[in-house]
């Protein structure tokens, strides 16, 4: 059987020339064949100079050849990101058939589109791992790790000693390693990090390439582009600034989960200032109030410490007072406890162990009928669940609303209508139609309607 086989045209500047490097050495790692005839060449890939006219003409002439001796061209380098002056891509504008276009530095986008125009030899050694890697969750959802590290320095947290400074995923490979897990079957994809709001900052929120198109790295695009995916998308970590009220609509009109994860940590300003919080100076009650007003259907899930070191009884009251106000509908609290190498272990005010024991209960008794009535808001609705597993000693479904994120919040218990002759017809992974009639502290109890 012949190798797969890609020609090269490799024109413009060093720069250019270090990608066309490592464009031909990981199709020299994954097996391709590379030829210097557009004859035996099953597709032609142009690294292109835009940074003169004349370099413009010469590539747009090469791409004109490439076309007519092969037929199938894929571009990129610097002429790939010009724009036309009507906003397209300029390359797509003149060739409109050329089968992918990208700008510099995109060795992972550009073995993307080959891979689309020109499967992969097989390789018996990398083919047993699965596309969208080794994953340890189950197989219909995943998490989705969007960067790593954190700008901040919380005072209680070593997060930033041990991992580093932010450092973000560009927007295109966070969205191929998103689009090879729905292609896996993944229905449901967990947007994690230490810090999702800040997503991009580290990158000046560096344009990147999505399926040809750019796109800047920063989190309202990146939640732009997983929209489109059609799965649930759920985030996390996500702490409340301005621009978070940029995702609300896409909440509001069903395209992302109306579930948003913001570690509150505590309420009152000068708590939230020795914590050294992000986004701390933010007037938290009304976005929440605003985010509800856009999107109804918002649930927020959010954990707090009780007995943060200086903490008042004022201060403490002024938590349970936003509690009263903020209506979450999830609620961790955790007792205050010292982290070795932790800049709060300093502070002034370290309160005995059992104020801050009986502190965190008094959060969470406060809490509890505030969650038990946002539970119940879910009486008497219609809603679509994702089927996660069956009760293996009563039979039922256990599956999990829009406003449920798996492990951390509660389960909805499906169970067939005992009026109805149809039979429940569906498995773990896929998606029902259930009608809540019940609901306790956590989970929901419902009847099945259709798949
Ligand atoms: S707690 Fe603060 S410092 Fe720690 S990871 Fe979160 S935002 Fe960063």
């Amino acid at each position: 059987m012949s190798l797969p086989t890609v020609g090269f045209v490799s024109l413009g500047c060093p720069k250019a020339l270090v990608d066309s490097e490592r464009i031909l050495t990981q199709l020299r790692a994954e097996g391709y064949g590379i030829s210097a005839s557009y004859e035996e060449a099953d597709l032609v890939v142009v690294n292109t100079c835009g940074f003169i006219d004349e370099a413009v003409e010469e590539s747009l002439e090469a791409i004109g050849e490439a076309l007519a001796e092969n037929g199938k061209v894929i571009v990129t380098g610097c002429l790939g990101a010009k724009t036309s002056e009507q906003g397209g891509s300029l390359v797509a504008q003149v060739h409109p058939k050329v089968l992918a276009v990208t700008g510099p530095h995109a060795t992972a986008e550009v073995m993307q589109a080959i891979h689309q125009h020109l499967p992969k030899p097989h390789d018996p050694f990398m083919d047993l791992v699965p596309e969208q890697g080794i994953r340890l969750t189950p197989d219909h959802y995943a998490y989705l790790k969007i960067s790593e590290g954190c700008n901040h320095r919380c005072s209680f947290c070593i997060i930033p000693s041990m991992r580093g400074d932010l450092v973000s995923r560009p927007v295109g490979e966070v969205m191929r390693e998103a689009e090879a897990l729905v292609k896996a079957g993944v229905k449901e994809i967990l947007v994690v990090s230490q810090d999702t709001s800040a997503y991009g900052v580290d990158l000046k929120y560096r344009t990147d390439f999505v399926d040809g198109r750019p796109v800047r790295t920063r989190m309202t695009e990146l939640v732009q582009e997983l929209a489109k995916l059609d799965v649930w998308i759920r985030l996390h970590y996500v702490y409340p600034y301005p621009h978070v009220d940029e995702v609300l609509p896409l909440m509001a009109e069903g395209k992302v989960l109306p579930y948003l994860d913001v570690p509150f940590q505590h309420a009152h300003p000068d708590v939230l200032k020795r914590m050294k919080r992000p986004a701390s100076g933010e007037k938290n009650l009304e976005r929440i109030q605003r985010w509800r007003e856009i999107c109804p259907d918002l649930t927020i899930r959010s954990s707090f410490i009780a007995g943060f070191p200086g903490e008042t009884d004022a201060e403490h009251q002024y938590l349970l007072d936003f509690l009263t106000e903020a209506q979450i509908d999830r609620l961790g609290c955790f007792v205050y406890s010292p982290v070795d190498g932790a800049g709060a272990n300093a502070l002034a005010g370290q309160l005995p162990d059992e104020v801050r024991q009986a502190r965190q209960a008094e959060v969470m008794a406060h809490q509890a009928p505030i969650s038990a009535m946002r539970q119940a808001r879910w009486i008497g609705r219609r809603v679509r669940v994702l089927i996660d597993g069956v009760d293996s000693e009563d039979g039922c479904l256990i599956a999990r609303t829009m406003g449920d994120a798996p492990d951390i919040d509660g389960i909805v218990r499906v169970r067939p209508d005992p009026n109805s002759r149809h039979s429940v017809t569906v498995e773990t992974g896929q998606f029902c139609m259930a009608d809540i009639v019940d609901s306790q502290d956590y989970d929901l109890e419902a009847v099945y309607v259709s798949s």
